[in-house]
Parts: structure tokens; C-alpha cells; sequence
């Protein structure tokens, strides 16, 4: 076979693989795996192209089928769904508009022609760019012993849950001196939404540059990590949803260690913010958005979240979706409360869940790229600095 795809990499997801080298150009159809959950979106795999790769050819035929099945998919919306490729010497780079193949039963199925890798050498193409454990550790790097990053407990399967966290404080520092906001901010509880992270990602690259300037900062960036590692989408994933699971008892054990962990954060500081990061539907163009809390549920809580949601529209600009600040009013599998209802009735916290699309905003006018999403991060710190209570 002139090509191999492998699916057996970090983060990586495909099912169903079909390889046909006698098409003009090779097609290497695939399918998103759901992994055992209800819901698919997220793939993830690298082509492999045989060193006496014959016939020679320089293109292939990426074929994504049963896009209907996707989550929250749509017909009329194919064109927003863009893939990212990248190459052992190149940077992820986004995929244009697919061509859209109807199917005479009704399914759709979406198809990009790009250039084949040369004889012996491989290309990656996922969902949007991944970012997993390697990328936290470069972050950690590059901001130069900044960000500390301790083991908060562990997984489902065993690894260290890892927490990020700027400073310790301490309960007696918050005794003496009772104004240190504290900010608590997770990403990937629903494992397949990248978007969310690199926003956190540049997000904290501007606190580390604000150094003591930044709030008390406690953050968990890979929430579901075992769904991460495993490449799986994660959002309804089963047993139970990790956005989900955040009421008395808590239903996963990730939340039931980052509980307590938010207990011991509360205890050194005046939480003025927690931030909780996803990725909405793949369709969405329209910018990135906010779950705050329901007025009517929680009048007083979403008093306070209501001038964080102004200050973050302003500084967003042309990344901001014009409905902004949207009610989390579609069905759930789960009822159960979220990360962010936890924060707010525990702690009396404004949180806030952030949607941030994966490949567009702006309807399309701007195709997002990580440093796109880091820029909205950067952004976001810039609002958190202007306006925390002064210490
Ligand atoms: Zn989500």
C-alpha cells in the first residue's frame, strides 16, 4: 500500500480508514471515531507515504464521511468546516472550503485535494491544531518558571491531574490582607474542543508578562485528560459528562479533585472570576461567545457576571460574536450542574463558560489559526489586569 494512516498517535482519532490508491488522485477516506460516546467530531491522524511510493503522484483525496453524524452538524453549513494539515517542516495550516458530495441517499460527504507528502514522509490533518501535555510544558518554558504545575490528584485511569498555578498564597496571607483576587480557569472538559485552550494558552502567556501584576491564578488545562490522550471529543462523553458532573457528590472524579482544589484556592483569595474554555459547534462562524449565568435562575450572580461580559466584548472586538452572552438553552443528556454553577454557588464567583469557534469568526472573515486564538487570550488577560479590585 502506498499510504498508511495511523490513528495510534497522541490525541489521535479515525475510524473506518479506506485507502483507495487506484482513484486520480489516492482518496484515504475516514471517519470521526466516537470513542464509545454518543457524539463524534474530533479526528485526528497521521498519513504515512511509502518511501518507493508508486504510483508517483503529488496529490490525495481526504475524504471526511458521514458528516451528517457529526455533532451539531448542519446541511447548509459545510463550508465552515476547515481541517488543519501540517507537514514534519511545516506549521498547522487551515484547509479551504471542502467540496460537498451528496450522496443519492440523503448523507453528505465532505472532500479536500491537497498535496501529498514526497515518497518516505507523512503529513497530520485534525480537526483544528491539537494541544496536549507537550504543549502546557512549552508554555511552562516559554514564560520562564512562571506558571508552577503540581499534581492536584489523579485521573479516572490513573495519571497525575495537573494544576498551574502562579503563586500559593496562603489562608492566614488572606486573613491579614483580605483583597487578593483570585482567578480559577479550566480547559477541556470536553477533550476534542482545542479551540478552548489556546486561548487559555495565550491567556496565560500575557499574566506570566504582568507578573505581580496578574491576580492570585489557579488553572487546570487539560480537565479530561484521559479523553485528551486518547483523542477522544469528549463532550456528553460516557460515563457522564465532565461538565456535568459538578454537583454534591460530583459524579467524576476529575470534578471531585478540582473541587477541592477550588476549596483550598478560595481559602487564599477573594475569587473575583473563574473562566471555564470550549469549543462550540464546528459550524459556527460567527466569532467567540459566552454562557454567563441565567438571570432569572441567579439574578445576583449574573449581576456580577454582566460587567465582566461588557469589558470582554470591548477588548474582543472582531473576534466577539454579536449575540454575545447566549442562554445554555439546548437539550442536555445530563441536568446536572456545571463547572461554572459550582464556582458560582460555592463561592459566590461570577463564571463564565467561553465558546470559541474552531476554524472561523467574524462569519468567515477571519480563519483562525493558534495565534489567532492566543491573541484572543491576550486580549482577554488585557480586560482581567484593567479591572481587578486593586490589591
Ligand atoms: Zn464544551
Amino acid at each position: 500500500m502506498t499510504y498508511r494512516v495511523r490513528e495510534d498517535i497522541s490525541m489521535g482519532n479515525a475510524a473506518d480508514v479506506r485507502i483507495d490508491p487506484a482513484t486520480s488522485p489516492p482518496t484515504i477516506a475516514f471517519s470521526a471515531h466516537p470513542h464509545g460516546g454518543p457524539e463524534a467530531l474530533w479526528f485526528h491522524f497521521r498519513i504515512e507515504r511509502d518511501p518507493d511510493a508508486s504510483p508517483p503522484g503529488n496529490q490525495v483525496r481526504l475524504l471526511l464521511r458521514h458528516y451528517l453524524s457529526l455533532a451539531y452538524t448542519h446541511p447548509d453549513m459545510t463550508a465552515n468546516i476547515r481541517p488543519v494539515i501540517r507537514t514534519p517542516a511545516s506549521d498547522w495550516r487551515r484547509l479551504e472550503a471542502p467540496q460537498r458530495i451528496d450522496l443519492p441517499d440523503g448523507q453528505i460527504d465532505l472532500a479536500w485535494t491537497i498535496a501529498a507528502p514526497p515518497p518516505g514522509g507523512s503529513l497530520e490533518i485534525a480537526l483544528c491544531p491539537p494541544y496536549g501535555p507537550q504543549e502546557v510544558e512549552q508554555l511552562i518554558a516559554d514564560t520562564t518558571g512562571y506558571w508552577h504545575a503540581d499534581p492536584i490528584g489523579v485521573t479516572p485511569a490513573g495519571r497525575p491531574l495537573t494544576r498551574l498555578s502562579n503563586r500559593y498564597s496562603s489562608p492566614s496571607d488572606q486573613t491579614k490582607s483580605p483583597n487578593t483576587p483570585g482567578l480559577y480557569m479550566i480547559a477541556r472538559q470536553h477533550a476534542g474542543e482545542t479551540p478552548g485552550s489556546w486561548v487559555l494558552d495565550g491567556l496565560l502567556r500575557a499574566l506570566a508578562h504582568a507578573g505581580d501584576r496578574s491576580p492570585l491564578t489557579w488553572i487546570i488545562p487539560l480537565a479530561d485528560l484521559d479523553a485528551v490522550l486518547q483523542g477522544d471529543y469528549g463532550k456528553d462523553r460516557f460515563p457522564y459528562d465532565l461538565n456535568r458532573a459538578w454537583g454534591h457528590p460530583p459524579m467524576r472524579h476529575e470534578s471531585l479533585v478540582i473541587q477541592r482544589d477550588m476549596r483550598r484556592w478560595a481559602q487564599r483569595c477573594t475569587p473575583i472570576l473563574a473562566l471555564d474554555f470550549h469549543a462550540p459547534g464546528p459550524c459556527e462562524d460567527t466569532g467567540l461567545y459566552c454562557y454567563p449565568p441565567d438571570e432569572k435562575e441567579s439574578p445576583k450572580l449574573r449581576d456580577k457576571v454582566d460587567p465582566w461580559l461588557t469589558r470582554f466584548r470591548e477588548v474582543l472586538g472582531e473576534y466577539a460574536a454579536e449575540n454575545f452572552a447566549r442562554t445554555g438553552n439546548y437539550r442536555s443528556r445530563w441536568e446536572t450542574p456545571t463547572f461554572c454553577d459550582f464556582a458560582g454557588h460555592e463561592f459566590n464567583c461570577p463564571a463564565i463558560a467561553i465558546e470559541t469557534c474552531y476554524a472561523l469568526a467574524d462569519h468567515g472573515r477571519i480563519v483562525l489559526t493558534p495565534h489567532h486564538y492566543q491573541e484572543i487570550g491576550r486580549r482577554l488577560a488585557q480586560a482581567i489586569l484593567a479591572h481587578q479590585p486593586q490589591i
